[in-house]
Order: C-alpha cells, then structure tokens, then sequence
C-alpha cells in the first residue's frame, strides 16, 4: 500500500494537491495503526481501497482525501471524536472536514423493517441533494465492504448483502454508475439468494464457456472490416454480462435462457458522434439487425441520460448477438455516471455543494420536493415511489424508451417526454389504440400523445398521475393559470 497507487490514477493534480493525499494518507495510516479487519488484515486496507475506487471515478481531490479519512471519526471513542473532528478540518479544510462528517452522519444504514428503510433513504437522499460526494464515498465504501464480505461472520453476511441489493445496488443505478451497480449486485447475489446463484451458474456455465470463445471470433471479423473502412476504434471488448443482472431477467422470462439474447455483449467505443454510425453501419453491413431491436439513445438519451447504440444481429454462424456503440464520454458516463458528470463540470476544482447534472432530472427534482415536504411520510412515501419502485419502460413512436414507475399514466409519460408535450397532451394512443389519460401503462408499451396547443392542464390530473415530476409540472401550471 502506497499513496502513489492512488495518486498514479489521478490527471492534472497540483504538486500540492498530490502532496495532501501523501498527508492524508500517513494521517489515516497513523489513526489505523492498532486496528485490524475482520479478515485479520490492517484496518488501512479498507479506507485505502475506497479511496482507489474514488480515484478510478476521477473524483476531486478532496473527495478522495474524505475517502483516506472516512472511518477516522467514526473508529474513534466518543472522547476522542470531536478532537479528530477538529484535526481534520485543520489539518485538511473545510471542504474535507463538512465530507467526512457527512459520511459519518450517513451513519451504518440497516434495512431493518420499514421505518428503517424510509429513514435511511431519507437521509441518503438529503445527503444527495446536499452534496453528492458524500453519498459516492459512502457507495465506494460499501463496493469494498461486499469484496471482502466473505471474511465476515456468517449470521452477518446476508443482512448485509440484502442491504446492498436493497439500498445501495438501486440507487447506484439512479445515479446512473452502471459498472458500480453491477459490481455490488454480484458480490451480493450468492449471499442474499445463495441456491438461486448456484443453479444460475450451473445453467449458464457451458453457454458462457461457449460465448466467449465465440466472441473472439466475432471481434475478429469485426476489426478486420472496421480497419479496411479506416473507422478508430478506442476498444472492442466483448464482455459477460453481469450475473444478477441475467437472473433479474429470467425471472421475467420464465426462466427461459433461449428468449434472452444479451447474455453476452460486444462493447464498441469510438472517438466521436459520427464514427457510432459508421460502425452501426458496417454492423448492419455485416450481419442482418433483428427488427425492433435498434435502439439509438445517442439521438434520444434515457431520462438518467444514458447514451449509446444498441443493436442485436443475427450475427457470425447465425447467433444473435447485441452490439453497443458508443465515444469514449458516454462509456464513462454509462460507468460513473453522477460522477462522471461531475467531473466533466467542474474538471476536478471542487465545489461546495457538489453536482447536479441536468440530464439526472430526479436528483434536481428530489432537491424540490425536500424544499416542500421536508421530513413528511409523504414526502418519504413520494422518494420511494418515484426513484426505487419497480420501473417499467414505455416506448415513444420513435423507438425511445421513458422510464417510468409502476401503474404511471400517459400524463406522467407525456411530461417525462418534455413538460411542453405534458402542458398541452390532449389524449394518448397506446399500441395504436386510443386511450384515456389515466390509462395505467404497462411495461413495454408504445404511447404516443396527442397534443393540441389550446389544450391545459387539468386539476383533474393530479388524482391519477404517478410521478412527483408530472405533479409538480401540473400545480405550477394551473397556479399559473
Ligand atoms: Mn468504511
């Protein structure tokens, strides 16, 4: 363990900024020293990794020198908390000080009955509105709690597992960190489900084993057209997809692995905009797209503002196979998301306050709402409904997909769309057919909304929209009027 292996991964730092994370790091050594991990090894381990993962994220400087820090108060007696309190911030500023304070008041967050549960979001969800940071130390101090979960005594290991696929899993995914998500959600899937991971392995050992040698063939015949059409490419990497996210899947699939193409995937990464067409282009040249099956979030991102092109192919020996074309920022966007973004905002100064980004609508809106109803059971009731309940996708006439809760009406759909299309929705075709505005949506559907200019919110809407969003969009409309 040396600070160089944290520093190593940063890009334009200050030789003062590297020299902080040196400081920090002997600090944190220093305050470690007598502490030993469940596994036997040094406590410093623990705050050393999640500072590593911070890094990876190319987070501010100060976040990561929180992340050294995170455990230094909370491992402390109740004596002596408050003097180390003192020290950090005097020794690291205020910055530093206000993070490390908001991740120990975060506290151990316990999925212990219902109150439980609500407390906790509430408080991760403050913690998000106040200054994002606090809640990515959190996440990456959980990532290593769960890779090293296997030294923790047994009769702990499921709860805390459950924990992970119940708070810190899901909203990783609101935060729009794909590769985090994934990550917690497997090293927690043989804990919480342990008989249902053993037989999906099982299922899908050989078809695995199969696949990748498959793959390899495919990346071949790909590269060779990409290079003879002068397409750079930064990467091809032809990846497994992620475990628990299959099992999610099967599940809606009646446990049938033929219906479920996208076991595994192959990743094109360009350098910009126009090359994810050339490549989408020679795919299709290639090998014949499965219609329906094109998808193209580049022109039309998701509402966490993910970006890429999709597409399956009857590909090499007719196997179809997923493709997903995307630049360099959108990969790092798909993988850290809020954190990505907000680097690309504030390249690395840090800013009180933290980041959020436009295209992560619901982290603005939560901000909103907390300003109204702060501390109500609704207002907890509302965070629940609108950020963790289950989702289902809705297409638009173009092929885009909206995210939306459960039971969410063509109201809802219309505002997610564009609050102008919502203001003036006059009526909804579903499947073709036309419907009321409270028609509850079901997963998969295809809406499109009739708008006329003349047309107004109606009163009448707020008793079946679902969406806090579409709510609030409607009350400001009809104070308005
Ligand atoms: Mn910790």
């Amino acid at each position: 363990m040396e600070a160089r292996d944290i520093t190593e991964k940063l890009k334009n730092r200050s030789t003062e900024e590297i020299g902080l994370i040196e400081k920090a790091f002997r600090f944190a050594q220093e305050k470690h020293e007598n502490e030993v991990r469940y596994s036997g090894e040094p406590y410093f381990t623990h705050p050393y990794a999640v500072a590593k993962t911070l890094a990876g994220m190319h987070l501010d400087t100060n976040t990561i020198i929180a992340g050294l820090l995170h455990d230094v108060c909370e491992s402390a007696s109740e004596e002596e908390k408050e003097a180390r309190k003192k020290e950090i911030e005097k020794k690291f500023g205020k910055d530093v000080a206000f993070l490390v304070e908001g991740v120990t008041k975060l506290g151990k967050l316990r999925a212990h009955g219902e109150e439980r549960y609500l407390e906790n979001m509430r408080k991760m969800f403050l913690s998000i509105a106040q200054d994002v940071r606090v809640v990515l130390i959190r996440l990456a101090d959980r990532l290593h709690n769960m890779q090293t979960l296997a030294a923790v005594p047994q009769h702990k290991q499921k709860r805390i597992a459950d924990e992970t696929l119940e708070i810190y899993a899901p909203l990783a995914g609101r935060l729009g960190m794909g590769k985090l998500r994934g990550e917690l959600e497997d090293l927690a899937f043989p804990f919480s489900y342990p008989k249902e991971y053993d037989a999906l392995i099982d299922k899908i050992k050989e078809r695995r084993e199969h696949k990748e040698v498959y793959l390899a063939k495919v990346k071949y015949k790909l590269g060779e057209e990409l290079k003879k059409a002068r397409v750079a490419v930064t990467s091809i990497d032809a990846r497994v997809k992620h475990v628990f996210s299959l099992y999610r899947k099967l599940q809606k699939h009646n446990n049938n692995l033929d219906d479920i193409y996208d076991i595994v995937a192959l990743r094109i990464i360009v350098k910009n905009i126009e090359d994810c067409y050339a490549v989408l282009g020679i795919v299709h040249k290639l090998w014949r797209p499965l219609p329906g099956k094109i998808k193209d979030y580049i022109a039309l991102p998701k509402p966490n503002g993910y970006q890429s092109i999709h597409t399956t192919v009857f590909c090499v020996d007719g196997e179809i196979t997923e493709f997903q074309i995307r630049t360099e920022k959108m990969h790092d966007e798909a993988e850290h998301g809020i954190a990505a973004h907000w680097i690309y905002t504030h390249q690395g100064k840090p800013k009180a306050g933290g980041v959020v980004s436009k295209s992560l609508k619901w982290v603005a809106q939560i901000r909103e709402w907390q300003k109204e109803a702060e501390g109500t059971k609704e207002f907890l009731e509302n965070l629940k409904i609108d950020v963790f309940k289950n989702r289902i996708f809705v297409f638009t006439p173009t092929g885009d997909v909206i995210d939306l809760p459960d039971g969410a009406t063509p109201v809802d759909f219309a505002y997610l769309v564009h609050s102008e299309i919502g203001n003036h929705c006059a009526g909804a075709k579903v499947n073709n057919k036309m419907t009321s505005l409270d028609h509850p949506l079901k997963n998969g559907d295809k809406c499109e909304i009739i708008v006329q200019k003349s047309k107004k919110p109606s009163q009448s809407w707020l008793a079946f929209v679902k969406t806090n969003y579409a709510k609030s969009k409607i009350k400001a409309a009809l104070e308005k009027k």
